[in-house]
């Protein structure tokens, strides 16, 4: 499961990788929002001429509906003009906002003799003395080779300038001189000043304003915030699952000491008995003398007399019964410093807690007697007696050489009729 997550995030990254690289590379050729311009059934032509301050050059339509036209400038007027100018709409004259698009592309073909052409675009600009607004419009422009138009030209809306002269007639404010392309009423064509005198044709064929769906800029800045939001989501999961993870680890981990202290009690606890087993007891030897505990106990070992009669007599299930019950009856003289195991077959060895020797002797004899006088076997009389060998453990405390003076003392016990207690002596 958590395999498959991070397989998942390898493959989105791989394909968003290569999704990214196509964008980048593949930018300019992506679908473009366009808008066509010409030809539009709506375009309203205006022409101009400086007939109107007194020239006589001439403009004359060609074909209309083909937006064909000529100019042919003379010279009565110190600056010959002649120019059209291609509003969207017929009055009042449509607004179109070019924010959305970046350039606008003109296919016109031009015969003449001039070296330059003006593309001009008027924008909507507030005139006090209310104009007309193919007039007053804001004169953004560019000048262009006239060789240039042999191809669709693309003119590109940051290239754009404000004439000086539309500044100055309308007392344009410095903060409204800079280019403006978000409320085009009309796109003109005209000469640059000084036009060459005599005849130039014009065919305005097509013009389209074409721009992207979306920038570069927003390319690229959405290119870094779905990569962050990818990375950072990646590592979210990865952490989440780290922490699911570790949660599953710690649980197992748990389980298995659990298992295996029970398994540690299991090897130390006697199967038949359900006391401790001559390993539980050597462990808990060894715990006692590592606190220097050890030197405070006396070793007791405790043998059933004749016990193969019983088993003999009896048979060896109900032989199992005495030991049980056997066990039951020392465990209940125990106190809870006193440390009871099975040592093997019918011996047992009390580690008794005795700070005061005198209570030893006192101890055993307890013991001898609670075995002495229980009825081990359930409705049957049958007397049976334990024998005791006593060593106390000395200073430094060995356990093992203790344990044999404790077991001379069990046989001089048994040598000495049983059914009695022998402290070690030496
Ligand atoms: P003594 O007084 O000298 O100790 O005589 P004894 O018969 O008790 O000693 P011996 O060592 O000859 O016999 C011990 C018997 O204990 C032999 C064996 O059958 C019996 N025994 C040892 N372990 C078990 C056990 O787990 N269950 C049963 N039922 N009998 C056991
Ligand atoms: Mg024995
Ligand atoms: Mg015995």
């Amino acid at each position: 499961m958590i395999k498959t997550t991070l397989n998942n995030f390898g493959k989105i990254k791989v394909l968003s990788f290569i999704f990214t690289i196509i964008l980048v590379l593949f930018y300019d050729d992506l679908p473009k929002r366009t808008l066509v311009l010409v030809p539009h059934v709506d375009n309203f032509a205006q022409e101009t001429t400086d007939q109107v301050v007194g020239g006589n050059s001439e403009f004359e339509w060609l074909d209309k509906d083909q937006l064909k036209w000529s100019c042919t400038f003379k010279n009565q007027y110190a600056y010959p003009y002649c120019n059209i100018s291609l509003a969207w709409s017929k009055r009042p004259f449509r607004q179109i906002d070019f924010s959305p698009y970046n350039h606008v592309k003109l296919d016109l073909e031009y015969t003449g003799a001039a070296k330059f052409l003006r593309v001009f675009i008027r924008n909507a600009y507030h005139d006090p003395k209310n104009l007309d607004p193919l007039q007053s419009g804001k004169f953004n422009n560019i000048t262009k080779y006239a060789a240039s138009f042999k191809e669709p030209v693309l003119i590109y809306f940051d290239e754009l300038r404000v004439s000086d002269w539309w500044i100055d007639d309308f007392q344009v404010p410095p903060e409204h001189v800079s280019p403006d392309v978000s409320a085009t009423i009309a796109l003109g064509i005209d000469i640059p000043h000084p036009a060459p005198l005599g005849n130039h044709e014009f065919h305005l064929r097509s013009l389209t304003a074409i721009g992207d769906y979306f920038s570069k800029e927003i390319l690229y800045f959405s290119i870094i915030i779905f990569w962050s939001i990818l990375l950072l989501g990646e590592i979210i999961v990865k952490y989440i699952n780290l922490q699911k993870k570790s949660r599953s680890y710690s649980k197992i981990l748990s389980q298995m000491s659990e298992q295996s202290a029970l398994y540690k009690e299991k090897a130390e606890t006697d199967k038949l008995t359900e006391i401790l087993n001559r390993e539980g007891l050597e462990q808990i030897v060894e715990k006692l003398k590592e606190q220097g505990l050890l030197q405070q106990y006396a070793i007791i070992v405790l043998d059933i007399d004749y016990f193969k009669r019983i088993n003999d007599k009896y048979g060896h299930a109900v032989g199992d019964d005495v030991l049980r019950e056997l066990a039951l009856i020392i465990s209940s003289c125990m106190r809870s410093y006193d440390i009871f195991a099975r040592w093997g077959g019918e011996e047992f060895v009390i580690l008794f807690h005795c700070l005061d020797d005198s209570h030893l002797l006192t101890f055993a004899e307890k013991i001898r007697k609670a075995v002495e006088s229980a009825t081990l076997i359930k409705g049957k009389k049958s007397l049976i007696t334990a024998s005791l060998g006593v060593a106390k453990i000395n200073n430094p405390p060995n356990f093992n050489s203790t344990f044999k003076m404790a077991d001379e003392a069990l046989y001089a016990a048994k040598g000495a009729g049983r059914n009695r207690v022998m402290i070690y002596q030496k």
